[in-house]
Protein backbone atom coordinates (compact mmCIF):
# COMPACT_ATOMS: atom_id res chain seq x y z
CA UNK A 1 0.00 0.00 0.00
CA UNK A 2 1.18 3.74 -0.69
CA UNK A 3 -1.15 5.60 1.67
CA UNK A 4 0.05 8.95 0.52
CA UNK A 5 -0.65 8.08 -3.36
CA UNK A 6 -4.31 6.76 -2.34
CA UNK A 7 -2.64 3.94 -4.54
CA UNK A 8 -2.37 0.02 -4.33
CA UNK A 9 -0.63 -2.65 -6.15
CA UNK A 10 -1.37 -6.11 -5.78
CA UNK A 11 0.93 -8.58 -7.32
CA UNK A 12 -1.24 -11.81 -8.51
CA UNK A 13 0.41 -15.38 -9.14
CA UNK A 14 -0.98 -16.14 -12.66
CA UNK A 15 -2.24 -20.09 -11.44
CA UNK A 16 -3.65 -18.85 -8.00
CA UNK A 17 -5.49 -15.77 -9.49
CA UNK A 18 -6.35 -17.32 -12.83
CA UNK A 19 -4.96 -14.57 -15.31
CA UNK A 20 -6.82 -15.16 -18.73
CA UNK A 21 -5.13 -16.37 -21.60
CA UNK A 22 -1.80 -16.55 -19.67
CA UNK A 23 0.24 -19.69 -20.27
CA UNK A 24 0.90 -20.20 -16.43
CA UNK A 25 -3.01 -20.54 -15.96
CA UNK A 26 -3.10 -23.97 -15.83
CA UNK A 27 -5.56 -26.77 -14.36
CA UNK A 28 -4.41 -29.76 -12.74
CA UNK A 29 -5.85 -32.80 -14.20
CA UNK A 30 -6.70 -34.58 -11.49
CA UNK A 31 -9.17 -33.42 -8.50
CA UNK A 32 -10.50 -31.33 -11.55
CA UNK A 33 -13.98 -30.01 -9.80
CA UNK A 34 -11.97 -28.95 -6.54
CA UNK A 35 -9.22 -26.82 -8.13
CA UNK A 36 -12.37 -25.17 -10.33
CA UNK A 37 -13.88 -24.52 -7.01
CA UNK A 38 -11.41 -23.33 -5.53
CA UNK A 39 -10.24 -20.96 -8.04
CA UNK A 40 -13.56 -19.72 -8.95
CA UNK A 41 -13.36 -18.90 -5.17
CA UNK A 42 -10.29 -16.85 -5.65
CA UNK A 43 -10.98 -15.02 -8.77
CA UNK A 44 -14.43 -13.56 -6.80
CA UNK A 45 -12.27 -12.77 -3.41
CA UNK A 46 -9.73 -10.45 -6.19
CA UNK A 47 -13.07 -8.90 -7.73
CA UNK A 48 -14.47 -8.52 -4.53
CA UNK A 49 -11.96 -7.07 -2.91
CA UNK A 50 -10.77 -5.06 -5.58
CA UNK A 51 -14.15 -3.05 -6.03
CA UNK A 52 -14.57 -2.38 -1.82
CA UNK A 53 -10.98 -0.99 -2.16
CA UNK A 54 -12.28 1.41 -5.44
CA UNK A 55 -15.11 2.26 -3.63
CA UNK A 56 -13.49 3.32 -0.81
CA UNK A 57 -11.19 5.80 -3.42
CA UNK A 58 -8.10 3.64 -3.80
CA UNK A 59 -6.81 3.42 -7.18
CA UNK A 60 -5.71 -0.22 -7.60
CA UNK A 61 -3.30 -1.58 -10.36
CA UNK A 62 -3.04 -5.30 -10.84
CA UNK A 63 0.13 -6.75 -11.99
CA UNK A 64 0.46 -10.80 -12.73
CA UNK A 65 3.13 -12.23 -11.93
CA UNK A 66 3.97 -12.85 -15.94
CA UNK A 67 4.13 -8.90 -16.13
CA UNK A 68 7.30 -8.96 -13.73
CA UNK A 69 9.90 -10.61 -15.36
CA UNK A 70 11.19 -7.92 -17.42
CA UNK A 71 12.65 -5.73 -14.45
CA UNK A 72 12.34 -2.63 -17.16
CA UNK A 73 8.67 -2.92 -18.30
CA UNK A 74 7.81 -3.52 -14.41
CA UNK A 75 9.21 0.09 -13.52
CA UNK A 76 7.64 1.51 -16.90
CA UNK A 77 3.96 0.19 -15.49
CA UNK A 78 4.96 1.51 -11.84
CA UNK A 79 6.02 4.51 -12.61
CA UNK A 80 3.06 5.51 -15.08
CA UNK A 81 0.61 4.41 -12.31
CA UNK A 82 2.29 6.24 -9.58
CA UNK A 83 2.58 9.40 -11.53
CA UNK A 84 -1.53 9.07 -12.72
CA UNK A 85 -3.34 11.67 -10.42
ZN1 LIG B 1 0.04 -14.36 -16.45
Amino acid sequence: MLPRHGKIVFVHGCFWHRHKNCRMTTTPKSRKAFWLSKFEKNVKRDARSISVLRRQGWKVLVLWQCQTTDPDKLERRLRRFLDES
